[in-house]
């Protein structure tokens, strides 16, 4: 499958060197080639956004570079951060199911994560079919049973100086600037 970058510009500058944007893009081709998935770039374009920091609950935000894609490509989009009304942190990332990938970090990691969600795969602590049960583990959680039941990253709450997340924080990557928005319940 090709992809095509959209590197976000502020005054002139790219929100990260187009080169490291590539030689990523590249380290996680090598990830996906393992799942049989051969990730080529199609292009990389540039986008003007102002300060490269669209919000995470921004819906319109994406829109743009969902457009500016041809079909049948898969837009990662690169932006400096991605700040959010929901976390008291900023978002690494978001996805959605055939849609668009988009990044607020240059990490290998982030990336494969978000393009893993692109591919249809759900965290393991997804709770939108219910929580994981180990007898019923292909129509519960993430709906894969080679991965054990996940009640979610443990800490999470004791970790943020903000207060404890709301309850869909967790799992609320698919929820944004996608086509396949997909409510989560504890
Ligand atoms: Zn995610």
């Amino acid at each position: 499958m090709r992809y095509r970058i959209h590197l976000c510009t502020r005054n002139g500058r790219d929100a990260y060197p187009a080169p490291d944007v590539r030689a990523l893009m590249e380290r996680v081709a090598g990830t996906y080639v393992l799942a049989g998935i051969n990730l080529e770039i199609e292009s990389l374009v540039r986008f003007d956004y102002e300060g490269c920091q669209p919000f995470y609950e921004d819906r319109a935000f994406p829109q743009f570079s969902l457009q500016q894609t041809p079909r049948g490509v898969i837009p990662v989009v690169f932006v400096s951060r991605i700040p959010s009304l929901v976390a008291p942190f900023p978002i690494g990332g978001y996805a959605s199911f055939g849609g668009i990938s988009v990044n607020g970090q240059l990490h290998d990691l982030i990336i494969t994560h978000e393009l893993g969600h692109f591919f249809g795969l759900a965290h393991t602590h997804d709770c939108f079919y219910g929580r994981e049960q180990l007898d019923r583990c292909e129509e519960t959680g993430d709906l894969l049973c080679d991965t054990p039941p996940d009640r979610g990253p443990a800490g999470a709450t004791t970790t943020s100086t903000a207060g404890p997340l709301p309850p869909t924080a967790s799992c609320a990557c698919e929820r944004a600037g996608g086509t396949s928005g997909r409510p989560c319940s504890s």
